[in-house]
């Protein structure tokens, strides 16, 4: 039985299909425009290859509650076309088959725990620090969806006395996203993360925000292991600088065995999210 898969994001579509195995058998990736060609490229692909359910991390806000009549519709999106869009509807129509969808970030958790850095504990969060900050939280082999989803790039975090920056989140300004994200340091400094790699200072005010996002979410979930993983994350020196200021900011209220083991990079080199779209088929209890 072949089994497909959709990591849906805000700027890539990544379409994949993978046999009884697991093993990705076709794989192809094109940009996310308006949703009609988006669907139709989709359409495209899996029309040349015959698959039973399909699995769909995507990019939100989406709507999961099963008891909406808007169930796997995109709400709230600075996307104009997207707005209001009914992803799970139009898939169903299109391909008849089972479909299963959760957030781009909870499959990638999802995809950590089973095969990555979080394969040897009960539960994980998988955090991407890229376009935008995003986080999903598996336990015991299920993803944490709630009411509708969490937002947990959104959180409020206190600004660092010599940040001036107001932060350039849309709807909040200066919450973790509008501080941390990609975009983020882009504007706050004029120049690409990737361009402020020796720059000392800028890792540093990263890794108080990321830290102190890090302890409330411990805090909330408990999470035994924490996978920090996005563009931003390739900067490889954030690691040790948001671990200490992890535990700073604990202060031993809350024991850790092992900073090194309890803070880790993803292990499923940016394929975390569409195999984590595959395993939301895999995982459900009724395929
Ligand atoms: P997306 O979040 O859109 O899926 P990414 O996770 O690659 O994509 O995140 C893109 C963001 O990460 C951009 O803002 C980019 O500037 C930043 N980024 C990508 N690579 C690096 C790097 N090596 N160092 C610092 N920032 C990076
Ligand atoms: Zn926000």
């Amino acid at each position: 039985m072949n089994i497909g898969a959709i990591e849906a994001g805000g700027t890539k579509f990544v379409c994949a299909v993978a046999d009884e195995s697991g093993k990705i058998t076709a794989k192809t990736t094109f940009p996310t425009e308006d949703p009609e060609t988006t669907f139709q490229n989709v359409q495209r692909f899996f029309g040349d290859h015959q698959i039973h359910a399909l699995g769909i991390g995507s990019f939100g806000p989406v709507d999961l509650d099963k008891s909406s009549n808007t169930y796997g519709s995109i709400l709230n999106t600075p996307k104009t076309k997207w707005k209001n869009y009914d992803v799970l509807g139009r898939l169903k129509k299109d391909l008849q088959i089972p479909i299963f969808i959760d957030t781009d970030v909870n499959a990638a958790a999802l995809a950590e725990y089973q095969y990555g850095a979080g394969r040897d504990v009960s539960s994980c969060m998988y955090i991407t620090v890229g376009t935008g900050i995003g986080a999903g939280f598996v336990q015991n082999g299920k993803t944490y969806i709630g009411k509708s989803h969490p937002e947990m790039g959104h959180i409020l975090v206190r600004q660092h006395a010599s940040d001036q920056f107001a932060g350039n989140c849309p709807y909040h300004g200066n919450c973790l996203e509008g501080l941390a994200s990609g975009p983020a340091i882009e504007k706050r400094y004029g120049k690409k993360g990737i361009e402020l790699a020796d720059a000392q200072h800028v890792w540093e005010l990263e890794a108080f925000y990321l830290a102190q996002a890090i302890m409330n979410y411990f805090l909330i979930l408990s999470p035994e292991r924490v996978i920090l993983g996005g563009g931003v994350m390739k900067q490889g020196q954030l690691y040790p600088l948001v671990r200490k200021k992890f535990l700073e900011l604990v202060n031993d209220y809350v024991a850790v065995d092992d900073m090194e083991t309890f803070i880790v990079a993803p292990e499923l080199d940016d394929e975390q999210g569409i195999r984590g779209a595959m395993e939301l088929v895999r995982s459900a209890d009724n395929v």
